[in-house]
């Protein structure tokens, strides 16, 4: 079967660009081994933040009292929390299913395999194209530890799975992807313990923002043990039933008890089973190699998403493809990627883009940093939640290069500062937009001023 172009996997980065390519005529065959919408919307993005909602809401319930709401109790219905994460997951599969049923796009269920390097074989189906997208992600990647396989070590697409939280939660990672879990499932009641190798946690963020962040969760009683580096996972000598994770701090081995162990050291790009080798494609443990327009050494075999290691983000993912259907229709392509805004939605949440304040320092960068709290914010005090920071960052002559933020609605004044950054703004132009009255973004516009 031949169609204009072959994307291999459905995820954020495979089913866009399949929409888009549809949109602008081309015939598309997309190939997905498991459910559609790829590890965002079944193992991501989607469930984690569904769950980040039941915390956020618990952790308003547990301030009640001073919003009036006196002697407010809750029981937590965790069944009841995994239907909701599973029926939004599944109303979200259901829409990617009907976007890839649309004219002009075919899904075939099954594993993708090069057979050539402009052909792909399925259950001895042969497709071919002069284009085709490798969209196959990633997995969680396990560190060599001893015991990492033992019943009770985790991944987080296993912790997605459980039907009660664990009592007690050992973590290792202070990545994105533990702060999260730590974040929520400490509202749940589970007892978090995060053990991190480095000396500060999520190390893509500015360090203030990053140290912020760390401290509000111990404030809710998460126990960090940072510089730390897990040694041994074991079945607890107190009671089999638990784990004992052995780590050395400071020169000292110490261990903690845990009913179960996240995983979260990071993801792997997902290339094995492609038969990437065996037709030419450069690839190493860190992705499949590309060029500014994501095509690999082959003509025409692109690769976009987590799968090329350059940016493991949902929208990155998107943007890749979007940037590739560009090319591949012979549109300019005008996407900035190097403006990547993030944002970890910690209960309160964080969110970065551009050069963060270490970066500039490291690069011998000249810059200006302006700092601002939300602690007389009138919004931020209305809601109750004046724990919040910004630091913009800009040239000496003005242009704003990055900024970072922690404490609720941080991921807006990241998206305002982000839009900002692509029109190659200054201080002065932020300066010059109204921003309305009462909100958190307007702590952004203070600090033009
Ligand atoms: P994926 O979404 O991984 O999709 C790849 C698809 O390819 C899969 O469906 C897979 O089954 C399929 N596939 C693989 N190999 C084959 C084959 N040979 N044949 C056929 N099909 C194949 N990012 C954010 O931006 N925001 C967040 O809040 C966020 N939260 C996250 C939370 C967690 C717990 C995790 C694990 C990730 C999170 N991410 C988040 C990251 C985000 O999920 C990924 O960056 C994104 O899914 C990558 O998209 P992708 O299209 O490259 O690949």
């Amino acid at each position: 079967m031949n169609t204009d172009l072959i994307i291999i996997g459905s995820g954020p980065g495979g089913y866009r660009a399949a929409a888009l390519a549809a949109s602008r005529g081309l015939s598309v065959t997309i190939i997905e081994e498991g459910e559609a919408g790829g590890t965002c919307l079944n193992r991501g993005c989607i469930p984690t933040k569904t769950l980040c909602r039941n915390a956020e809401i618990i952790d308003t319930l547990k301030h009640s009292e001073e919003f009036g709401l006196a002697d407010l109790s809750y029981t937590l219905d965790f069944q009841k929390i995994v239907e909701r994460k599973n029926y939004v997951v599944s109303q979200l599969r259901s829409g990617v299913e009907m976007l890839l049923s649309q004219p002009n796009i075919t899904l075939v269920r099954g594993h993708a395999t090069f057979t050539d390097t402009h052909e792909v074989s399925v259950d001895g189906q042969d497709f071919t194209a002069s284009n085709i997208i490798i969209a196959t992600g990633s997995r969680p990647s396990m560190p060599p530890i001893e015991g990492v396989d033992l019943p009770g070590v985790i991944t987080s697409d296993e912790l997605l799975e459980l039907s009660e939280p664990p009592k007690k939660l050992c973590i290792i990672g202070a990545g994105v992807i533990g702060m999260e879990f730590a974040s929520a499932y400490n509202s749940f009641g589970t007892e978090i313990t995060v053990i991190e190798f480095l000396k500060e946690a999520l190390p893509i963020l500015d360090s203030d923002v990053a140290r912020r962040l760390r401290q509000s969760l111990s404030r809710k009683g998460v126990t960090f043990f940072m510089q730390s580096a897990v040694t041994k996972i074991s079945h607890s000598e107190i009671n089999g039933e638990t784990l004992t994770v052995t780590f050395q701090r400071k020169g000292r081995e110490e261990s903690i008890e845990a009913d179960k162990v996240l995983v979260a050291t990071g993801r792997s790009p997902r290339t094995e089973g492609l038969n990437l080798e065996g037709v030419g494609i450069d690839f190493s443990r860190k992705g499949i190699a590309t060029d500014d327009n994501f095509m690999s050494n082959i003509p025409g075999v692109y690769a976009i998403g987590d799968v090329n290691g350059k940016c493991m983000l949902a929208h990155a993912a998107t943007f890749q493809g979007f940037h590739v259907i560009d090319h591949i229709t012979g549109k300019e392509p005008s996407i900035c990627h190097e403006i990547m805004p993030s944002a970890i939605f910690t209960n309160p949440e964080a969110a970065s883009v551009g050069k963060s304040e270490d970066a500039c320092k490291e690069l011998g960068m000249k810059y200006l940093c302006r700092k601002g709290s939300f602690r007389a914010n009138g919004k931020a005090l209305a809601m109750g939640e004046t724990d919040g920071m910004i630091k913009l960052l800009t040239t000496e002559e003005g242009q704003i290069i990055g900024c970072h933020a922690f404490g609720p609605h941080a991921s807006s004044i990241v998206q305002e500062v982000t839009a900002m950054m692509n029109a190659n703004q200054t201080i002065n132009n932020l300066a010059d937009i109204i921003h309305i009255h009462p909100t958190i973004e307007e702590s952004l516009h203070e600090l033009s001023l």
